[in-house]
């Protein structure tokens, strides 16, 4: 069922032991919607755990709470009032779905491609750049203060999700709440010195997918094809879109990882093309400007599949 903000935070009132979660490959915004939601509502006097069944990357040590980020153990079960699902569909939580148990199941997000379902209750605003500005609206509609640590998770999720400030989906309501968030005690340069900071091996791992990367529709898209051999020895790769999507003349930028022999994750951004019906054809999504899909093929089959998705598009204008 499709909830109101009042209704969202209605539910968040009445509970009060809360599990909360968000999407594997955990970002800036997965980490800080649920951190920061934490953070409010203990302070409202609440009891609340974060599951997140990923590793949630050392850069977002200096959040309140990163500490007690936890996996769900092998096993385990835990009761509790309300389950929350952050920043994604309920399917992308890993094995978190299994471990807790709840009477009631409360979806949060702005993915637009979300369908929710007439089990779960979902409150989705994909006017939102980030599911962090989303629990911004939720704490002011409860009337909570936001505490310090609460304003450091959330600015994270406002500043990631919209390339700090540079894309389209970054709104007056967005400048407005990051305003608020640094009034309660948000640093946005220890954030962002935080997260921009590299292991040397990082950037050598740049200059080698840099050095291949591949144009292609006529110079209008962009591709980094990374074989399962050079996926499993880079550490990190969330940045190396960001350095194709800027190609002059480029519209599509794509950055796929063979992580099993058949199984490639791909992750697209765009200028004009509305990249989230191309990920929605592989059962995967995200938003017009940046998405993503998992393609159950091996690393050739699964490269030109994803290229000859982005000609189309192109070809077809799909615009949005
Ligand atoms: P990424 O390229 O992984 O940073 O993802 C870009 C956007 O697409 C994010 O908002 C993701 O939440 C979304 N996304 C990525 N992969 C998937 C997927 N397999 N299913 C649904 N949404 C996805
Ligand atoms: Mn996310
Ligand atoms: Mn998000």
């Amino acid at each position: 069922m499709k909830l109101t903000l009042s209704e969202t935070a209605a539910a968040l009132q009445a509970a009060r032991t809360l599990v909360l979660t968000a999407h594997v490959n955990p970002d800036g915004d997965a980490i800080g919607s649920t951190l920061g939601l934490k953070h409010v509502l203990e302070a409202l006097g609440k009891r609340v755990t974060v599951l997140l069944d990923d590793d949630i990357p050392a850069g977002f040590a200096v959040l309140p709470g990163y500490d007690v980020i936890r996996r769900p153990a092998e096993g385990e079960s835990i009761d509790c009032d309300l389950f929350v699902v952050l920043d994604t569909m309920t399917d992308r939580i890993g094995k978190t779905a299994e471990v807790v148990h709840a009477p009631r199941l409360l979806n949060i997000d702005h993915h637009h491609t979300n369908p929710g379902n007439n089990k779960e209750d979902l409150y989705l605003d994909a006017s939102r750049a980030a599911t962090c500005e989303i629990v911004y609206d939720l704490a002011k509609a409860m009337n909570a203060t936001i505490p310090e640590s609460a304003a450091m998770c959330l600015y994270t999720g406002l500043a990631t999700d919209t390339g700090f400030f540079r894309f389209s989906n970054a709104a007056a309501h967005t400048y407005r709440a990051a305003a608020d968030l640094i009034d309660a005690g948000a640093q946005p340069n220890v954030i962002s010195e935080a997260l921009e900071i590299k292991p040397m091996q990082t950037v050598k791992d740049l200059g080698e997918a840099l050095a291949q990367f591949e144009l292609f529709a006529d110079g209008k898209a962009a591709g980094i094809f990374l074989t399962q051999e050079q996926t499993a020895r880079m550490e990190s790769t969330e940045t190396f879109i960001g350095h194709i999507r800027v190609i002059d003349g480029v519209d599509v930028a794509v950055v796929l990882k063979c992580k099993e022999p058949q199984l490639c994750r791909v992750s697209m951004r765009s200028k004009r093309v509305d990249v989230s019906r191309i990920a929605t054809q592989f059962d995967g999504g995200g938003h017009v400007r940046a998405a993503g899909c998992t393609l159950k093929l091996p690393f050739e089959e699964a490269r030109k599949t994803i290229m000859a998705a982005i000609e189309q598009a192109i070809r077809e204008g799909w615009i949005a």
